[in-house]
């Protein structure tokens, strides 16, 4: 058994990047500044989106995205249950009701059709996830949504890297990054918002900073402009400097990670074929490049005499971590007292919610770690 525990996820930090965060800490400017800037601006050219604003979190991008909309009571948005829970709060937040569609059983993606059939006449926005490192079906999804005028926000959160169609996802539309630790590149917390309507980012970036009319750093006066003046309410969500660096330096580093993350999946993929009550997720079939954020499997609990929960308890035992990504959010307890949510609205995603688990999976990783992932898996299953 493996002496060190190995977790699921690890951010890769770099000598050089522990250089650059101490560099920007003693350069007198911490928060947000010229950093910011840079990030920004090399982030749209690594998606080729058309204007990226650097905020504090995903979950902070969604919420500013929902204010610009107005979106409130009355309103319906369509989004997978499958899913991060900060979209579904904030939603219920915001006083808008969520509507949840189900998901493809074997990609996790949320399916075209069950979009199209949650439309109603008070759907004024649809949020697809893209899951795991691979994208939704976003040809017919963007079709339904704008057949209808329906505004659509893409939760890329999983998707840093990915494409669709020969397209980065960040490309097109409107999307949301996180850089939380776990993500393909991170900040320490931060997130990013992009989209192709420059008005749309203009409105964003002033949200982000009290809806004062200018970033939280202006040039001319090499800090926050005094004189600024409220444009309208707005929140508090800008990223610190020392964070924007970090984005930075990982975003150069990118292509390796996900090259990396590649073969672990690949690996594990060739590995796993010798246990037949685990199960990897399908691969789209349709067009994309993935960026493997996740490497998650199902367990046939079916074919088991444990499960899911128990099983992820037993690998802890062994010292391997595991994630569970997601607990269908429409099945937890605030969601299925307050709002009647219950099982049986959604099969596939509560099938997955039952069986899913995160393996570990980030680019440090070796095929020694792979290996001890799979002994583990074994022994649990005691074969
Ligand atoms: C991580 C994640 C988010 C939230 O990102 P934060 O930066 O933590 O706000 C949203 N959606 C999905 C699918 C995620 O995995």
């Amino acid at each position: 058994m493996r002496t060190e525990f190995l977790p699921f996820s690890r951010p890769s930090i770099s000598e050089e990047d522990i250089a650059a965060v101490s560099d920007v800490l003693r350069s007198g400017w911490i928060t947000t500044g010229v950093k910011n800037a840079e990030f920004e601006k090399k982030f749209c050219e690594y998606t080729g989106c058309g204007g990226a604003v650097a905020l504090s979190s995903a979950t902070a991008g969604m919420h500013l995205l929902l204010h610009t909309l107005g979106i409130g009571p009355g309103d319906e948005v369509i989004t997978p249950s499958m899913t991060w829970v900060s979209t579904i709060n904030l939603i219920v937040l915001c006083g808008a009701t969520p509507v949840f569609a189900d998901i493809d059983k074997d990609t996790l993606m949320v399916s075209p059709e069950a979009i199209q059939e949650r439309i109603s006449e008070k759907t004024r926005l649809i949020i697809p996830v893209h899951f795991a490192g691979a994208s939704a079906d976003m040809a017919q999804i963007r079709q339904i949504a704008s057949e209808r005028n329906i505004f659509l926000v893409e939760d890329a959160a999983h998707a840093l890297g990915t494409e669709c169609n020969g397209e980065r996802i960040g490309k097109l539309g409107t999307s949301v990054f996180s850089f939380h630790p776990i993500k393909n590149i991170t900040t320490g917390e931060g997130g990013m918002f992009c989209a192709d309507d420059p008005n749309l980012t203009e409105r964003i970036r002033r949200l982000k900073f009290h809806g004062l009319g200018v970033d939280a750093y202006d040039r001319q006066t090499q800090g926050r402009s005094p004189q600024a003046q409220v444009m309208e309410p707005g929140y508090k969500y800008n990223l610190p400097d020392m964070c924007a660096v970090l984005g930075l330096r990982q975003l150069a580093r990118l292509d390796e990670f996900n090259r990396k993350r590649a073969e672990i999946a690949m690996y594990y993929h060739k590995r796993l074929s010798e246990i037949e009550e685990i199960f990897p997720l399908s691969i789209p079939n349709y067009s994309i490049k993935h960026s493997w954020h996740l490497f998650i499997v199902r367990l046939d609990i079916d074919k088991t005499a444990i499960n899911r929960d128990d099983f992820m308890n037993e690998l802890k035992q062994r010292n391997i971590g595991t994630g569970l990504h997601f607990r269908a959010a429409h099945l937890q307890k605030y969601y299925v007292e307050k709002m009647g949510m219950r099982r049986g609205m959604l099969p596939n995603t509560e099938w997955n919610s039952d069986r899913i688990l995160s393996l570990p999976l980030f680019p440090d990783m070796t095929i020694t770690d792979v290996n001890d992932v799979i002994d583990a898996l074994k022994d649990v299953l005691k074969k």
